[in-house]
Parts: C-alpha cells; sequence; structure tokens
C-alpha cells in the first residue's frame, strides 16, 4: 500500500504524543532517561502530593516550565500547522502538556493531559494561562494554590475534552497517529473509534507498539521525516 496523502483528504486528525515532542529535546515520561525515571511522581505529580507540599510540587513545575519554554516546535509541529492552515478540517489531539502545537501555530488543540501552561484554583476550579516562569503569584485571589491544569497521575481525564476528542476521531476522513506509545489510556481506544468509522489509518512512531496491527499504514522514522513523506 502506498504512503496516503494529505492533499486526498478533508478531515484529518492528527493524534500525538510524548515521541512528536522528543525531537524538541522534550524529555519523555516513561522508559530510560524519561522524567520519572529521575523524579517519583508520588512526590511531584500527583493531587495528594500538592496538597501535602504545593511549593514542592510548584518548583518541580517550574523547573519543567523552563526547560519546556527553551524547547523549540520542531518540523513535526510545523508540517501539522501547515496542513490545518490548508486544509480547514484538520484537527489536533494530543496527549502532550508542552504546548508545542500551539507554538507553531496549531489553533483549536485538544489536549487531552492538560496543559503546562494553564493553571486551576484548587478550590474554585477557575482555568487561567499563565506563561511565567517562575509561576507567580503562586495564590489565586481567593486564597487557595493555583496547580497546573495537567492530568497528573491517578486524576481521571477531564470529560468534555475526551468527548470532544471521540467527536473528531468518529468524523475524520484520515487519522495519523504521531509518537504515541498506544499503551496509555486513551491511546489504545481512541483510534479504534477512527477505525470504526471507517477512516485511513496511519501510525508514525520509530518502533512497533502493541496497538500496530490495528493500523493499515505503519511509517517508521521520526516524527518530522514521516510527516514530510505524506505531503
Ligand atoms: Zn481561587
Amino acid at each position: 500500500m502506498s504512503t496516503p496523502r494529505f492533499a486526498d483528504f478533508q478531515r484529518i486528525l492528527f493524534f500525538t504524543g510524548a515521541g512528536l515532542s522528543a525531537e524538541s529535546g522534550i524529555p519523555t515520561y516513561r522508559g530510560s532517561g524519561g522524567i520519572w525515571a529521575e523524579y517519583d511522581y508520588e512526590d511531584y505529580a500527583c493531587q495528594r502530593a500538592f496538597v501535602r507540599d504545593p511549593e514542592k510540587v510548584w518548583d518541580f513545575h517550574d523547573k519543567r516550565r523552563a526547560a519546556v519554554g527553551a524547547c523549540e516546535p520542531n518540523d513535526g509541529h510545523r508540517i501539522i500547522a501547515e496542513v490545518q492552515r490548508e486544509r480547514a478540517g484538520t484537527s489536533v489531539v494530543t496527549q502532550n502538556i508542552d504546548g508545542l502545537h500551539q507554538r507553531s501555530g496549531a489553533t483549536g488543540v485538544v489536549e487531552l493531559h492538560g496543559s503546562l501552561w494553564r493553571v486551576r484554583c484548587d478550590r474554585e476550579h477557575i482555568v487561567r494561562d499563565d506563561t511565567s516562569v517562575p509561576m507567580s503569584p503562586r495564590k489565586c485571589s481567593c486564597g487557595a494554590y493555583w496547580r497546573p491544569d495537567i492530568v497528573w497521575f491517578e486524576d481521571a481525564l477531564d470529560q468534555r475534552t475526551l468527548e470532544r476528542a471521540h467527536e473528531l476521531l468518529a468524523s475524520c476522513d484520515l487519522l495519523v497517529s504521531v509518537g504515541t506509545s498506544g499503551v496509555v489510556y486513551p491511546a489504545a481506544e481512541l483510534p479504534r473509534i477512527a477505525m470504526r468509522s471507517g477512516a485511513t489509518t496511519v501510525e508514525i512512531n520509530l518502533d512497533d507498539t502493541p496497538v500496530s496491527p490495528l493500523y493499515q499504514h505503519r511509517l517508521r522514522g521520526t516524527a518530522s521525516d514521516m510527516l514530510a513523506s505524506m505531503r
């Protein structure tokens, strides 16, 4: 089967994960060199840790903000943003919290795991954008701490965000999964929705994943090279 071309589709959905941002130097979260090999999430990235010691959790997230802020979108992000400009029906659903899609010009990005660049009042649940590094002030005017608007370990995914992702997957005609391991929920479930709706499916990854056999097309290589091959 020849590689599908973006030009042959109207409603393209990019479903992206850590493998896309790895090319920008963003650390992956799992596996060797992943940040959770270095930091125990139970101390830094779950609600229990935040309740116990919000300052420590913010110190860690300020480091993450500084590290991510120093990275630039790569050609993979740029190609996705270009395809979206050329084809109005293009959407992006991501597991990444780094904001690199938006920085490359993508719009309407559905962020399944939240964003490093949004904060939420831990008491009132108001959400706002915040790109300060270090994040300041750490407390809302109500006196409660802001917390990163990230889906931490042990947190549930936001239901409305998940529903939006489902809608887009059910109506796309081309699904391109980029750099997702296929292991973490809902990475394994969401592509099945697109497949059931009859979309053409492409998996871009360096290696095979547990869900690779479900995809019609499997492109092996870096996200930027493989996305370029679909132009
Ligand atoms: Zn508040």
